[in-house]
């Protein structure tokens, strides 16, 4: 005994969730601050916000949390 249309439905499911990018002060994508195409399209496909606590996109994640070190650590005297 199987359910008659549990094949149909195992392929519908297949809709992938988008990931909410960073957009920066620049208005670009934090994951991709070089490309402005990149940012339109985000902004064009609503994937782009402002709101950190919004963001998704693991690379993004990377880059503002990047950005937060460079600006606390940021020393007098440069050496690295
Ligand atoms: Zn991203």
């Amino acid at each position: 005994m199987r359910p008659p249309e549990s094949r149909a439905t195992a392929k519908t499911r297949k809709k992938r969730r988008r990931d909410l990018h960073f957009l920066n002060s620049d208005g670009m994508v934090a994951c991709n601050p070089r490309d402005r195409e990149a940012a339109h399209r985000a902004q064009d496909e609503g994937i782009a916000t402002e709101d950190q606590g919004a963001v998704t996109c693991k690379k993004c994640w990377e880059a503002i949390r990047r950005a937060r070190n460079r600006q606390r650590s940021k020393k007098p005297s440069g050496n690295a």
